[in-house]
């Protein structure tokens, strides 16, 4: 059997593993490696990738399962409708998936990057794969792309670009629908880019952003951008369980007779295999390193090493250092897993009790603008504009009704109204007291109910009028006022 060899340049342990001495980016071929793990990952993939793109085409309630509709300010979230007033509910919810990455980190380490951070799952699971079958296995690969131009080379590279573009396009077209629905953007592409050159730009801007980090940057993303692989080295300790080389066992390395002569020598018989698959190239015989991605590879490379030379495996496994170097039992119940738990659960907590308790429906009291009330000689009146909007995902109807002690003051003429998703309808609202009853920032009450859940919102309105007790006013003694002084407007006094 051949083995494919590392970079000749080999581990690099005072720089970044994928850089070469000038500081240059180095690209990397990673070997095709078989066992326990590798045979699981094409399944996970495959679930979340189904995931990520039945999300937008999957509808709840009449609209997509997810879709944030960013230029209206409307998010539908599995069923539930937010708008713009709601979006104080992101933080918890972000926050508290945020320390559940933490928890996360601090008990597997970078399991989620190994296995289910989209960068890994495009890029291991589809990107690599199609370079891997139509250029042929890494050493081939690295072969063609330092080789001259030959035909060979250009028929492949075309190729490969070609499936490349139309993936990161159609990736790009998912993402979109994310933001405008899948029905919207299918009329869209229809219409032509001319008719939506925002969208279109959107779209081109995407494609590149995909295109150039699947082809181009790749392991980049995990090594100089993402923050969460930066903080790892502060979110883990010696009880975090991690892909893990077990050096008591492996060191000191020697060759595979080395053992025969001296029983000292340790297992690892200094193939290299491990780092050859590594798609960061790190040697992680080197210890925890920030390069490392969690993706398992090692373990089934070096598995397939031991079983070969006759070695029990799991010289590289998932354990946690605590564990390799005083065969400690792993420990969960540590004070940081306790405490970023206890923070993520009060988070999603709080999230899961305030989504629930969010309102189908808001209302909100509007005065009309002008005089804030008229007197007359037995009334003072004021008028106003309830605005209602459904946030309910789906049609209702809303009765808009005076409370049962106000139900001769308030005339509401349009007592009902029907309201899609999102809509809103403002409906006149008049207050008319007979001067007996009011008192100086006295409320009048409404009920809005939404027909459809059945539940009520209580909408108290101040009444504005004038500070001191109003008296009845005397008839006008002058003949030629026939309204006896009616709808006098006033208003200095209320401001
Ligand atoms: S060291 Fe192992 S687990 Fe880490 S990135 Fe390399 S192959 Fe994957
Ligand atoms: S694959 Fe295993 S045996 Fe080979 S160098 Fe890596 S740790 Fe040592």
């Amino acid at each position: 059997m051949i083995l494919e060899k590392p970079d000749k340049s080999g581990p690099n342990l005072d720089s970044v593993s994928v850089l070469d001495e000038h500081g240059s980016r180095k690209y990397v071929y990673p070997a095709d490696v078989k066992g326990r793990w590798s045979r699981v990952k094409p399944w996970v993939y495959t679930v979340l990738i189904a995931i990520y793109a039945a999300l937008p085409f999957v509808h709840i309630g009449g609209h997509p399962a997810v879709h944030i509709d960013l230029p209206n300010r409307h998010f539908y979230l599995f069923g539930a409708t937010y708008n713009s007033q709601d979006f104080y509910l992101a933080f918890f919810v972000v926050a508290g998936i945020g320390f559940s990455l933490i928890v996360i980190a601090a008990l597997w380490g970078r399991l989620w990057c190994g296995w289910a951070c989209p960068q890994t799952v495009f890029l291991d699971g589809v990107f690599r794969r199609i370079e891997r079958w139509i250029e042929g296995p890494a050493a081939k690969r690295r072969r063609l792309a330092d080789g001259p131009l030959t035909l060979e080379k250009l028929w492949k590279g075309t190729l490969k670009h070609a499936i490349y573009l139309a993936l990161s396009v159609t990736i790009a077209h998912v993402f979109l629908a994310y933001f405008t629905s899948v029905e919207t953007l299918a009329a869209m592409i229809e219409d032509g880019p001319s008719g939506h050159m925002g969208t279109f730009m959107w779209a081109a801007i995407f494609t590149a952003i995909i295109y150039g980090n699947f082809w181009w940057f790749r392991e980049q993303l995990c090594i100089v951008i993402c923050p969460y692989g930066r903080l790892q080295s502060v979110l883990q300790d010696r009880d975090t369980i991690n892909v893990q080389y077990d050096h008591v066992r492996g060191e000191p390395r020697g060759k595979v007779r080395a053992k025969e002569e001296d029983p000292s020598v340790g297992d690892c018989i200094d193939c290299g295999r491990c780092i050859a698959v590594c798609p960061t190239q790190i040697d992680i015989r080197s210890g925890p390193q920030l390069e490392c991605i969690g993706c398992a590879y090692c373990i089934d490379a070096c598995d397939d090493m031991m079983a070969k030379v006759g070695r029990p495996p799991g010289l590289i496994r998932y354990d946690s250092l605590a564990g390799v170097e005083e065969g400690q039992r792993r420990s969960y119940k540590r004070p940081r897993v306790i405490a970023y738990a206890v923070v993520g659960i009060i988070l999603f907590t709080v999230a899961g009790i305030v989504m629930s308790k969010n309102d189908t429906f808001e209302t909100n009291m509007i005065r009309v603008q002008g005089a804030p009330y008229q007197l007359t000689e037995t009334t003072i009146e004021n008028t106003f504009r309830i605005h209602v909007v459904n946030k309910r995902n789906g049609l209702t109807t809303f009765t808009v009704k005076p409370s049962a002690e106000f139900a001769d003051d308030i005339f509401i003429p349009q007592s009902e109204v029907e309201l899609k998703t999102f809509e809103g309808r403002e409906i006149p609202v008049v207050v008319k007291l007979p001067l007996d009853r009011y008192k100086h920032g006295m409320k009048v009450h409404i009920i809005v109910t939404d027909t459809t859940s059945g539940e009520s919102e209580d909408v108290g309105v101040e009444v504005l009028g004038p500070r001191r007790p109003v008296r009845k006013h005397k008839k006008p003694a002058h003949d030629g006022d026939e309204h006896g002084g009616e709808h006098e407007r006033h208003g200095e006094e209320t401001r």
